[in-house]
């Protein structure tokens, strides 16, 4: 595989379960375990609905795998058995990704928390599963940016800082990789590995619209943003992170938890990459000073102070040896990842010239 320098063998004599299929990062992760030729079993919350399956149908066709479709809802108990039948790898993907909700607590904890039980109780009865490979995210490692201010964060942090009422999105990823640790490890028949992205980032299998990282792309290209917000994040390409869930899979020694971040980085880099390429679409050229977010934040950003004296003009400083050494990853850089994803928004027709 291009992404990664580990050579290990993919066994393609059993089917493997992606849950969530429909999302950004799955879809990357089914186009490449179908071009290994990987029989996969995808669970999605609605297969009747065809028009929005067909691009996952396409890639089926068009590559060596084969992707079968399982109905699995996240709250729903043993909706995942018939997808996890005699699969020896499952991918766990599903997961709200949304920084703004109405209710905390029903759209963001209880599908992450009581999903990821269902789905390892799921596997619990499935006596074939022998590995989950579980997307957790960078944000059940850290809230604010100036955590990382003494000392790079790695894989053996948790993030002890979010809540409810702050950055709830943090605290579901948080309380959800640790339910899957306490269930791993009270028992012997499957090992577990995460896999902790930061803002992921690059071509999908598609343009998703509700998708939170085709949300921030698109609106760096359609106008919207007239100036970019001087806080710093990680962002790692798609590709790798779809590949790092692979290697995780198979290497055999692959274990633990694994931070997927190509670069330490902030909005303005970025939008600064994408004018050098796409010069005549309304990519902002201003960072919002911190005096004015400071000032217009909390009542017109819904951005609040602690959230800006946090992280506006912090760049994050995370440590991503292990996914290198253990699973082999070939990070490309940045700015390759933002002209690659922004070009599939100007080809679908999302971002449109000034
Ligand atoms: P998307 O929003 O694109 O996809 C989310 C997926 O979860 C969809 O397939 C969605 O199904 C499914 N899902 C949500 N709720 C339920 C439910 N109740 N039952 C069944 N399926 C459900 O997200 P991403 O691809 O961006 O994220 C995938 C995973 O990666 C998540 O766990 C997220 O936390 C994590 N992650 C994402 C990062 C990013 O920058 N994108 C960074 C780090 C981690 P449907 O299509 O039916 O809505």
């Amino acid at each position: 595989m291009s992404h990664t320098s580990k050579q290990f063998t993919i066994d393609t004599s059993k089917p493997v379960a992606v849950t969530g299929a429909t999302g950004y990062i799955a879809g990357v992760l089914v186009q490449q375990l179908l071009e290994q030729g990987v029989t996969i079993h995808a669970s999605v919350r609605d297969p009747s609905k065809k028009d929005h399956l067909q691009y996952l149908q396409n890639l089926g066709e068009k590559n060596p795998g084969t992707i079968k479709f399982f109905k699995a809802d996240l709250l729903e108990e043993g909706s995942f058995a018939k997808c996890f039948d005699g699969c020896e790898i499952v991918f766990h993907t599903a997961s709200p990704f949304q920084l703004s909700v109405d209710d905390p607590q029903k759209d963001l904890i209880e599908p992450a928390v009581k999903g990821t039980k269902n789905v390892l109780n799921t596997v619990n009865n499935t006596p074939s599963v022998k590995r989950v490979v579980l997307t957790s995210s960078i944000a059940a490692i850290y809230t604010d940016s100036s955590e990382s201010k003494n000392n790079p964060l790695n894989e053996e942090t948790w993030n002890r800082t979010a809540s409810l009422k702050y950055k709830p999105y943090n605290l579901s990823k948080t309380l959800a990789e640790q339910v899957a640790w306490e269930m791993a490890g009270s028992q012997t028949q499957w090992k577990l590995a995460t896999i902790n992205p930061s803002m992921v980032l690059g071509p999908g299998a598609r343009f998703h619209p509700s998708s939170t990282s085709f949300k921030m792309m698109k609106s760096l290209g359609d106008g919207s943003m007239k100036a970019c917000p001087n806080n710093g994040f990680g962002v790692v390409d798609v590709r790798e992170v779809a590949t790092a869930h692979i290697a995780a899979a198979y290497i055999p020694d692959a274990k633990g938890r694994h931070i997927l971040n190509a670069e330490n980085t902030g909005f303005y880099e970025i939008a600064k990459a994408l004018r050098s390429h796409f010069p005549k679409y309304p990519i902002p050229s201003y960072k919002m000073p911190k005096t004015l977010l400071w000032l217009i934040g909390p009542t017109m950003a819904g951005t609040s102070r602690k959230e800006i004296s946090n992280n506006c003009e912090v760049i994050p400083n995370f440590d991503h040896t292990k996914s290198v050494q253990e699973l082999g990853i070939k990070y490309r850089p940045v700015a390759k990842t933002a002209e690659d994803m922004f070009q599939q928004l100007v080809d679908e027709g999302v971002v449109g010239k000034k």
